[in-house]
């Protein structure tokens, strides 16, 4: 992935919870009690709003 790609929103076809939504629990597993970092942006289909995501590390993990 490149820096570009970091920056920009990732368009995202389903409803994501709130607490994902809001940086309060991981975007890709939901953990709330891991140190978070943050993990880019995404934006809801039909909706210009972008929200910025954390990630416990699942998906970055190696
Ligand atoms: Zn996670």
């Amino acid at each position: 992935m490149t820096e570009a790609a970091h920056s920009a929103p990732t368009l995202v076809e389903r409803p994501v919870s709130i607490a994902r939504r809001h940086g309060q629990a991981c975007f890709f597993c939901g953990a709330v009690h891991k140190p978070m970092r943050s993990a880019g942006s995404v934006q809801l289909r039909g909706s210009d709003r972008v929200w910025p995501i954390v990630t416990c590390g699942c998906r970055e993990g190696k």
